[in-house]
């Protein structure tokens, strides 16, 4: 799949700033369809096939509020990852031409027994105090709002802001975006290294030319964002940054009921339902240490479906459809990994969104285009810089 498209013949007429965005999932995608639309000429480089891991393995979330252990950068991050959504996705729809189903029906946080209860009232008070909207429900409040809920549930959180996406078709919506506004992507395209340009051992600043192929060709670029997910710590070049990322297995358990019969994602300390407009209903996840290993396990698939019939009891008779494994790239302190390289001026990271890549890719997207120009971005990314990991 390689297009010849607007932006690169007027790179070649005038000189227009070259991107490489490494890795074709979901914040590549968002990446590329920000920076060709600022006309950037931009380039996905994906080794196999566009949004075919984590972004295709996901439940789709827009979750800042259900995910979120405690209040501090990373949750007003989220906050504003959301919103930025929220501003964003229509406009996405328009000039992509793909509807991500993304849904408004909000997220309703149950607890099935009294320990789960005082944490969740714990969740209920942090998140009121930094602003964000809770409403505190009995199990009777909560059942009126989703009648399939179990009976066992004595209390529920509400967070009507919180919203859902199909995250499938939510990359290829940033994918033919990005390839309307000019961007060129290439599949079984696998980058090894970065072209550095100046040796490391003189102390001269060493920039990117562009990058190594696996053919031993080269690729030029002005800028280089490595999006490579799980793998982006693998690119040769970086190393001096010390940003090491690990997979984190999560299994999704699929299966099929009646459209809407479930209104709200439902969450619980045992696990989620989310459900999709065609009548698929999502039941996650784990959190698994498990290498590159996407296997989905017996272990796993006893887990989310017990936890699923214990969120609605009657889903014990649902018919199975399937399972599968994704995994969440993570760095060492969980905190994704965004802006400039240290070492290199000119490569940025866009990597380790972890658990909340979906919500966090319009954001990340907007984040990295105003690197990319020059612009300050309007959000706080100190505690994201690769900057943190060169002094521990
Ligand atoms: C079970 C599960 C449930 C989840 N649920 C949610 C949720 O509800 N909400 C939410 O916000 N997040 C969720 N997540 C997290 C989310 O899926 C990830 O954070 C997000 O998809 C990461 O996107 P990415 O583009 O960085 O990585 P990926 O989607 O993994 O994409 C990386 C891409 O880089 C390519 N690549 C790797 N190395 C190279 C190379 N050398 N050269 C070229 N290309 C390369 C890969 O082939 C891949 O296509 C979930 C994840 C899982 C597994």
């Amino acid at each position: 799949m390689c297009a010849r498209p607007r932006a690169h013949a007027r790179a070649r007429e005038r000189k227009v700033l070259k991107a490489i965005v490494i890795g074709g999932g979901i914040i590549g995608c968002s990446v590329a369809w920000r920076l060709a639309a600022e006309g950037v000429a931009t380039t996905v480089l994906e080794r196999a096939r566009v949004g075919q891991e984590a972004s295709w393995a996901a439940a789709g979330m827009i979750a800042p509020q259900a995910e979120a252990d405690g209040p501090g950068p990373f949750f007003d991050f989220c906050m504003k990852a959301r919103d930025a959504f929220e501003a964003t996705v229509d406009r996405l729809v328009r000039e992509g031409g793909v509807d991500p189903e993304y849904d408004r029906a909000g997220i309703l946080y149950v607890a099935l027994d009294a320990d789960e209860r005082v944490q969740l009232e714990r969740r209920a008070r942090w998140q009121r105090g930094v602003g964000a909207t809770v409403e505190e429900l009995s199990g009777t409040e909560a059942r009126r709002l989703e009648p399939m809920l179990s009976p066992e549930a004595i209390y529920a959180i509400h967070m009507p802001t919180n919203r859902r996406t199909d995250n499938r078709k939510l990359t290829q919506a940033y994918a033919a975006a990005a390839r309307r506004a000019g961007a060129e992507f290439v599949e079984g395209a696998r980058v090894e290294a970065l072209a550095l340009r100046g040796a490391r051992a003189s102390g001269e600043v060493t920039r990117a030319d562009g990058v190594v192929m696996d053919d031993g060709s080269t690729r030029e670029a002005d800028v280089v964002v490595n999006a490579a997910g799980s793998w982006a710590g693998e690119i040769r070049g970086l190393e001096a940054d010390r940003v090491k990322l690990h997979p984190v297995r999560g299994q999704i358990v699929c299966f099929e009921v009646a459209p809407a019969t479930i209104g709200p994602a439902l969450f619980s300390l045992r696990g989620y339902l989310v459900p999709r407009r065609d009548g698929r209903l999502l039941a996650g996840s784990t959190m698994e240490e498990a290498g590159y290993n996407k296997s989905v396990t017996l272990a796993g698939l006893e887990k989310i479906a017990r936890g699923a019939a214990a969120i609605v009891p009657a889903l014990s008779g649902a018919p199975f459809r399937e399972a599968w494994a994704g995994l969440r790239p993570a760095t060492r302190d969980l905190l994704p990994v965004l802006g400039f390289s240290p070492s290199v001026p000119n490569v940025l990271w866009a990597a380790g969104h972890f658990r909340s890549g979906i919500l966090l890719s319009a954001i990340t997207g907007e984040v990295i285009a105003d690197l990319v120009k020059g612009r300050r971005p309007a959000v706080e990314l100190g505690a994201f810089s690769a900057a943190r990991f060169k002094e521990q």
